[in-house]
């Protein structure tokens, strides 16, 4: 299934937190980037305000690959944003480095069509829209 976009500039654009500028400011350079504790190691999912292990407040930006695994995936047949052609595919992927976290991404490729759940996915980010990237379901990397 693939869509197309036409006037994307009218999407909602998302405000950057503390919490969250992190993974908009790896967006924007096209990596997918997360907090990970200072004290204990474990990886932040980009809304958490504390580390939910050790309650530590003080992180480091780290790098992801982009691996993951399906969990789960929706199709939008309703028009919900705003210069989106239809039908839209977002899938639920948990995080190769820390399952336990699960992003949210649009799939315009159709790759997780007849996937299913624990299929294994590239995560990356799709052209500028307005002014954010947005976090996509990449065609797999050439094995050659
Ligand atoms: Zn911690």
């Amino acid at each position: 299934m693939k869509q197309s976009m036409s006037d994307t500039s009218q999407r909602p654009q998302p405000v950057a937190t503390a919490e969250t500028r992190p993974f908009w400011d790896g967006a924007a350079e096209g990596v997918l980037c997360l907090r990970r504790c200072a004290d204990c190691g474990r990886l932040a999912a980009p809304l958490a305000p504390r580390c939910v292990n050790c309650l530590g407040d003080v992180f480091k930006v780290e790098t992801l690959s982009g691996r993951a695994q399906l969990k789960g995936r929706c199709v939008v047949h309703l028009q919900p944003l705003p210069g989106r052609d239809g039908p839209l595919v977002i899938v639920e992927a948990a995080l190769h480095e820390d399952p336990r976290i699960v992003l949210i991404a649009l799939d315009e490729t159709g790759i997780t069509e007849t996937a299913l759940p624990g299929a294994a996915l590239r995560l990356g980010f799709g052209p500028v829209e307005g002014s954010h990237r947005f976090a996509m379901v990449l065609p797999p990397e050439d094995q050659g």
